[in-house]
């Protein structure tokens, strides 16, 4: 493994101010907060760390550029918006280092630009759906409902995925015509920056998308319980979530949508196809070193096929390649900080002492966050390492014998975000489907596999609301029903 730090591409120059009513400034204090390298533990840069005060500014600059924004015409807003669409695609490879860099993504199967920009496309012509209904079932009456924004919209955001996350929180909220302030993940601050320049650039009226950095209990706390904002968007754990939710009940009631972490279940039935499950199930939680919501974290095996199945996943880890994430041989990066690490080498240790560890470790000759791809089996479903949720690339593999069994040991959990099955028995697979106490359930593939065109989120504690190109919208918009007495 060669974790000796490439050097980034020399068009990276990093910014780290907060971006306020279209202008960049650092913090009213001056405060920084360093973001440092998860390869070689080194300071980055320098990030300005969000004040109240700042935040307080964002908000009134959101609030003051409302009523404009939501004036303009669809087509006028989904101008700016495909104006940012093509300064993203345009700085894709750019947004990849600088991910590399802050929380080390390999560059080596970057999608989130690519997603992000299909994202905005769609949004920009998205607004034509925020129609309300008509009734005449009212004698003497026409009534009607009118969908309106909700104002200043406040979004969240974790350091996984934080390009796509942003344009996916952004695109359906201005395009509703609210007005927006972000605040990004002080683990990976670079490329929110990055976009507030584009933003800029794309000639967004000021105030409009305001980018904030900082740490959560600062500048995220005042978002969630300010007066001025309406609603707030959060993908993240469920502890903010909780924290989130907490606030805005307290303060002013906003609206929450909550994106939050998973435990998902992969069941892998005897007439599976067992090369597809395994490879499939292996990238699931080895895919950005597990840091992913609704990777496959517990396996669940029938008897008979187990110890296949378990020689077939052992043998994907061959294909790993730990080191620089801006290498673009490498496909297994650090973890994303030592915050991230330190959890995850517990979850380790929690592991080895209820199961029984097959394949991985800690590799200790390097100074990088690297955990390996690691296999425990014959873990208790009651272990606590079968119910938190981990976040890095561990996954416990389980034996079972009987369909009910293993459905109540898949739903066995407070997560509901994803859920999958191997199997060519149809009635099989939709009998799980429609037991799964999760918002997506794969058949014959798992996560990260989505649907552009359905919604996700989260059954029980995994979140509140859906997103997705027909449900987001909904979301970032009011709903007024108007009487008219007709005489
Ligand atoms: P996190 O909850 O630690 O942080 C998320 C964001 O919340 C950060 O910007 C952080 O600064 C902010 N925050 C922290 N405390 C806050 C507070 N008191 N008030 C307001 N904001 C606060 O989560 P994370 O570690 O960044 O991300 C990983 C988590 O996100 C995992 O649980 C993962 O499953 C989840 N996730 C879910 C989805 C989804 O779509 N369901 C997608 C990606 C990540």
């Amino acid at each position: 493994m060669s974790t000796k730090a490439m050097t980034a591409p020399t068009s990276t120059k990093y910014e780290t101010r907060l971006f306020i009513n279209g202008e960049f400034s650092a913090a009213s204090d001056g405060g920084t907060f360093p973001l440092n390298s998860p390869l070689t533990r080194e300071t980055v840069a320098l990030i300005s760390e969000a004040t109240v005060m700042d935040t307080n500014r964002a908000v009134a600059a959101a609030k003051a550029a409302s009523p404009a924004w939501a004036g303009l015409s669809v087509h006028e807003r989904g101008a700016y918006m495909n104006n940012l669409a093509s300064l993203i695609a345009e700085s894709e490879k750019e947004l990849a280092s600088l991910e590399a860099i802050s929380m080390g993504r390999p560059i080596s199967g970057y999608w989130d630009a690519k997603a992000a920009v299909k994202k905005l496309q769609y949004f920009a012509t998205a607004g034509w759906n925020g129609q309300g209904r008509t009734s005449l079932n009212t004698p003497g009456f026409i009534n009607l409902t009118l969908r309106q924004p909700f104002g200043v919209v406040a979004a969240i955001i974790p350091w996984n995925v934080p390009v796509y996350v942003f344009i996916n929180k952004i695109a359906p909220a201005i395009a509703a015509g609210n007005t927006v302030v972000l605040k990004s993940s002080e683990k990976a601050p670079l490329t929110s920056a990055k976009l507030a320049g584009l933003i800029q650039k794309a000639g967004f009226p000021p105030g409009v998308i305001n980018v904030l950095s900082g740490h959560g209990h600062i500048s995220g706390a005042t978002l969630a319980s300010h007066m001025d904002v309406r609603l707030i968007t959060f993908t993240g754990s469920g502890r903010t979530g909780r924290l989130i939710r907490e606030a805005a009940t307290k303060s002013n009631m906003k609206n929450v949508v909550l994106e939050l972490g998973g435990k998902s279940p992969a069941v892998i039935f005897d007439d599976a196809d067992l090369e597809r499950a395994a490879k499939e199930t292996f990238h699931s939680i080895q895919w950005n070193s597990g840091q992913a919501c609704m990777a496959n974290s517990r396996v669940y095996v029938h008897a008979s096929v187990a110890e296949r199945f378990l020689d077939l996943f052992k043998e994907c880890a061959k294909d790993v390649r730990l080191g620089d994430p801006l290498n673009p041989e490498v496909n297994h990066g650090p973890q994303a900080d030592i915050a991230q690490y330190d959890i995850v080498k517990k979850y380790f240790e929690i592991g080895n002492q209820d199961g029984k560890l097959v394949l991985g470790g800690v590799p200790e000759d390097t100074t990088g966050y690297f955990i390996q791809p690691t296999i425990f089996v014959e873990t208790p479903e009651s272990a606590r390492i079968m119910r938190d949720e981990v976040f890095g690339p561990i996954v416990n593999i389980n034996i079972f014998t009987d369909e009910d069994e293993v459905i109540q040991m898949a739903n066995d959990t407070e997560f509901g975000l994803y859920s999958a099955i191997y199997t060519r028995d149809i009635d099989r697979a939709m009998r799980f489907a429609r037991a799964s106490e999760a918002g997506t359930v794969a058949i014959n593939c798992t996560s990260p596999t989505g649907a552009f065109d359905l919604p996700f989120g989260g059954y029980k504690a995994s979140g509140i609301a859906r997103e997705g190109i027909h449900d987001s919208l909904d979301n970032y918009l009011e709903t007024k029903t108007v009487i008219i007495r007709t005489g």
